[in-house]
């Protein structure tokens, strides 16, 4: 069965690799903490002592980091691993990054005869522990369909966006849209109750009327509306707040680049700023409601 080199066990990669394992696939992974090598050990897979080491006769490399910065360093520059891989691996690179640095990864492998696809994911660490995530994928269509019985066992949806780098842009379009109406609901909640409404019968309301969103249907985010979402627990658990700002900078990053308006996504990153800056980073992101009802 195929080789896999896993690295960045977090909370999306160390289920992510976790599924992995349970179809089958000898892996063997790579985390700068080393508890989560321990869980993934613990799992069945085989411990790497670098990064490095773990892509030694890999054949699928996947990779599942914070941001922009650790995946460039990670691919990148003399020592980077794009060095260390060998010729025709394929490269499966999960994390929310900047379309840009996607597409710099995507050249500088293409000059060493390594194929990637960059695979962002939505659907959180309740879907990458399910294996029901969906994969967003973008770069060649050819490595697209080699690396499906990959995808396929960590995730339900596989797209196809387009070339390198529209993987990441078809993401962070998709969450700048989903801070936009998180936002809206949290001031739309908020309007109703400070004028004597109950926020569950707003919501029903809502729910089937023209205001009807995702935010308002699966993720109310007033808390006691719905039940085993964020809000319902003290907002903990979720999508971070920190995350949801990381990806509206990368919105702006890419709106500023091809010029095109984004001014509700520029707003809406001023607020998550605000709301970070008053301590909530760590919260889940629909807390974005305690800006507008604080208690
Ligand atoms: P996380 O911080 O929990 O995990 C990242 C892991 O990468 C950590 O374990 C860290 O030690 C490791 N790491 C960092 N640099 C490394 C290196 N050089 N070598 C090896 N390991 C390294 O983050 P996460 O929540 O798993 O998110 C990962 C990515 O997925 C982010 O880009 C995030 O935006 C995206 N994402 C997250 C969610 C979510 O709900 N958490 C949902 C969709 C997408």
């Amino acid at each position: 069965m195929t080789r896999i080199a896993f690295i960045g066990l977090g909370h999306m990669g160390g289920p992510m690799a976790a599924n992995l394992l349970r179809a089958g696939f000898p892996l063997t992974v790579f985390d700068l903490v080393p508890a989560a090598i321990a869980a993934a050990v613990a799992a069945g897979a085989t411990a790497a002592a670098s990064a490095a080491e773990a892509v030694d006769g890999a054949e699928v490399v996947v990779s599942m980091l914070p941001a922009s910065a650790h995946v460039e360093s990670l691919y990148l520059g003399e020592d980077g691993l794009l060095g260390r891989i060998a010729p025709g691996a394929l490269v499966l690179e999960c994390s929310t990054i900047a379309p840009a640095s996607a597409r710099k990864v995507h050249a500088a492998a293409a000059a060493r005869g390594i194929a990637v696809l960059d695979a962002p994911v939505s659907g959180g660490t309740v879907g990458a522990a399910a294996g029901t995530l969906t994969f967003i994928v973008g770069g060649d269509a050819a490595d697209f369909e080699r690396a499906r019985p990959v995808l396929e066992k960590m995730g339900r949806n596989l797209f196809h966006a387009g070339a390198a780098g529209a993987g990441q842009v078809a993401k962070i379009a998709n969450n700048m849209l989903l801070a936009i109406h998180m936002i809206g609901t949290a001031e739309a909640l908020n309007l109703g109750v400070a004028n004597g409404l109950d926020p569950k019968v707003l919501s029903d309301i809502m729910k089937v009327s023209s205001g009807g969103n995702w935010s308002l249907e699966k993720y109310n985010p007033w808390p006691g509306v719905m039940d085993g979402v964020p809000a319902s627990r003290g907002y903990e658990g979720g999508f971070g707040v920190d995350l949801m700002l990381k990806d509206l900078g990368l919105a702006l990053e890419a709106a500023l680049a091809a010029k095109a308006a984004t001014p509700l996504g520029a707003e809406a990153r001023s607020l998550y700023a605000l709301h970070s800056g008053q301590g909530k980073g760590g919260l889940d992101f629909s807390s974005i409601l305690q800006l507008f009802a604080p208690r």
